[in-house]
């Protein structure tokens, strides 16, 4: 499991509460398996239940062990335009994201070449 998917498996969680029945749904895409959830950045934003739980957003695999979120609704300013999940991340949960950008950078995983820059342990993260 890369980093990413471990990431993600924590957040799943969290998505699955906007959800009815309890579960994210795993769904194939073109370069493996992603998933859709209700859009947790325009949820807010619709006012009927029905809409509330439709799993407009989706993390796909982007073909280079990453994934891109994509919202299908684009209620916010948040989920207007696709963001690799480094930066999905940081939006949604900014807190994990630092535990994440650490985790990367002991990997190895930032820098030139990757989806995320050089963690910074002075603070100021990109
Ligand atoms: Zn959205």
């Amino acid at each position: 499991m890369t980093i990413t998917d471990r990431y993600i498996s924590m957040l799943l969680p969290s998505f699955s509460s906007a959800v009815e029945g309890g579960a994210v749904t795993q769904t194939p895409f073109k370069h493996g398996n992603g998933w859709k959830f209700p859009c947790p950045f325009c949820c807010e934003k619709v006012t009927k239940t029905s809409k509330k739980k439709k799993q407009c957003a989706a993390l796909i695999p982007n073909g280079n062990y990453s994934y891109v979120f994509h919202c299908c609704r684009k209620k916010s300013d948040e989920c207007y335009d696709n963001m690799l999940f480094p930066s999905f991340l940081k939006t949604y949960n900014p807190k994990l994201f630092a535990q994440y950008h650490r985790s990367r950078e002991e990997a190895g995983s930032t820098g030139k070449g990757h989806d995320l820059g050089k963690y910074n342990y002075f603070g100021d993260n990109k």
